[in-house]
């Protein structure tokens, strides 16, 4: 490949891809964006009903995640406080709080003693990755607590009994600690979030790299030799020196790469898979559960809080767990919808029908996400975790999973970017 088309293909425009983009560009290298989805953004999703922003994938940012903040500023979104979800965290937990606070506490020590750039080193690796959460928690709090601390833990990682002790441990240090997370010693990890929505990054972005990105164009093929890469979708074949691939792993499988990925980074990508659930919003001309001193709705089933504000209309937004979600998309959409408010209203009564407007997404329905976070099964991290940042050839990754900090989240997502473009572009600089 002599005269490539461009400098560097990316692979996904989301926050991850079209950050390495807008950074390329700005070092003056030449891009292409291949999307497979028909818009950016990728799991942020959002848009504008009347004056409220309705927000279906990431949002909220906090301490420390100062390259997700320094980008927002770069493109004009500012940043304010998360009115909306302050009690969301150990508060919960009521009278055992205490009883969970040392779990935590537990769970912190062995979460701090994990090399963020290394997992695989930390000590105890091995007896960390062959064990989930689930048989850590079994073993080490009373049943009430096991089950408080996996549902604190269960907005941001899967099911305690699907992911390695290793990474949970891995997860907590990247994203400073259960308590940093929860907001024991100071503002929680979800304690600010963007002006207008967390989705206006990406808009933003995606305005400012315009024909660079290619939409509806899902990549089906890599190639590459020693002088470069050639990227498939469908019909349009494109070359350039480097490719990087920003998807969630689980995805970034699905693609042929030719000469095949060796068997570590293969094998890699079979333990890390990615889960989701439904996101709903709920909009109602007023704000009525504020009355009646209510700002979150938590039942077995869903955790929906109240979006804030005076905006017109006013929301609940939230989560339907795991499980319920699996089912409740296996029947009509008007029956879910009637099921989730019948779910509401036994917290906030009849009032709860008046719903003005419903909105929803199944994350793992999505054929270019399949989910909201991706994990670590056991084992993956001990055996096959060095392939996870390792480049292969000219191909690159990046994305909120091969982040050493705040993996999992936006931040993290802009960090592994900005620092996978810095790599590439002193490889360029000497070659
Ligand atoms: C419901 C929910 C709530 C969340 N809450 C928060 C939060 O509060 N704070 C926070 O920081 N993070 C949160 N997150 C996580 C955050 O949204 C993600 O970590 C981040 O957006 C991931 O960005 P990314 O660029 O790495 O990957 P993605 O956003 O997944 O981007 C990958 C892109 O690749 C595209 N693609 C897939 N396959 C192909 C293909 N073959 N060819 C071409 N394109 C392809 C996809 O369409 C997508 O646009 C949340 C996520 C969800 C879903």
């Amino acid at each position: 490949m002599p005269n490539p088309d461009v400098d560097v293909i990316i692979v996904g425009a989301g926050i991850a891809g079209l950050t390495a983009a807008w950074r390329f560009l700005s070092e003056g290298h030449s891009v292409a964006v291949f999307e497979a989805n028909e818009r950016v953004g990728g799991r942020l999703y959002g848009y504008q009903v009347g004056e409220r922003a309705v927000q279906l994938g990431g949002r909220w940012t906090g301490p420390g995640q100062d390259r997700i903040k320094s980008l927002a500023a770069e493109l004009g979104i500012n940043i304010c406080a998360n009115t909306t979800f302050s009690d969301a965290s150990i508060g919960r937990a009521g009278e055992d709080a205490e009883r969970v606070a040392e779990a935590v506490h537990k769970l912190d020590e062995i979460a701090g003693q994990v090399p963020l750039e290394a997992p695989w080193l930390a000590p105890n690796a091995h007896e960390l990755d062959s064990q989930t959460l689930a048989t850590w928690l079994s073993t080490n709090c009373d049943p009430d607590i096991a089950s408080t601390v996996g549902g604190l833990l269960a907005g941001f990682l899967p099911k305690a009994s699907d992911v390695s002790l290793l990474h949970t441990a891995f997860y907590l240090h990247s994203n400073g600690g259960l308590s940093g997370i929860l907001g024991l010693n100071g503002p929680a990890h979800d304690s600010e979030m963007f002006d207008g929505g967390a989705h206006q990054l990406t808009d933003r972005l995606g305005e400012k790299l315009g024909s660079h990105i290619h939409l509806n164009t899902p990549v089906t093929q890599i190639s590459q030799d020693q002088h470069g890469v050639r990227v498939t979708s469908g019909d349009l074949e494109m070359s350039a020196r480097f490719a990087i691939v920003a998807l969630p792993p689980t995805l970034a499988s699905r693609v042929i790469y030719d000469p095949p990925m060796p068997p570590e980074r293969d094998y890699l990508t079979q333990r890390m898979p990615i889960r989701g659930k439904i996101v709903v919003a709920l909009l109602y001309d007023e704000p009525f559960w504020r009355n009646a001193g209510h700002r979150l709705v938590e039942t077995d089933r869903l955790l929906l809080w109240d979006e804030g504000g005076d905006q017109n209309p006013a929301a609940l937004s939230g989560l339907i767990s795991i499980d319920w979600s699996r089912e409740l998309w296996n029947i009509p959409a008007e029956d879910r919808r009637a099921a989730i408010i019948d779910e509401v209203s036994t917290v906030l009564g009849p009032k709860t029908r008046q719903c003005s407007d419903y909105h929803e997404i199944y994350w793992a329905a999505e054929p270019w996400s399949r989910g909201c976070n991706s994990y670590m099964t056991t084992g993956a991290w001990t055996a096959w975790g060095q392939a996870l940042r390792r480049p292969v050839g000219r191909i690159h990754w990046a994305g909120a999973e091969i982040s050493p900090q705040f993996v999992g989240q936006m931040d993290g997502a802009v960090r592994s970017a900005e620092t996978t473009v810095d790599a590439i572009c002193s490889l360029i600089k000497t070659s």
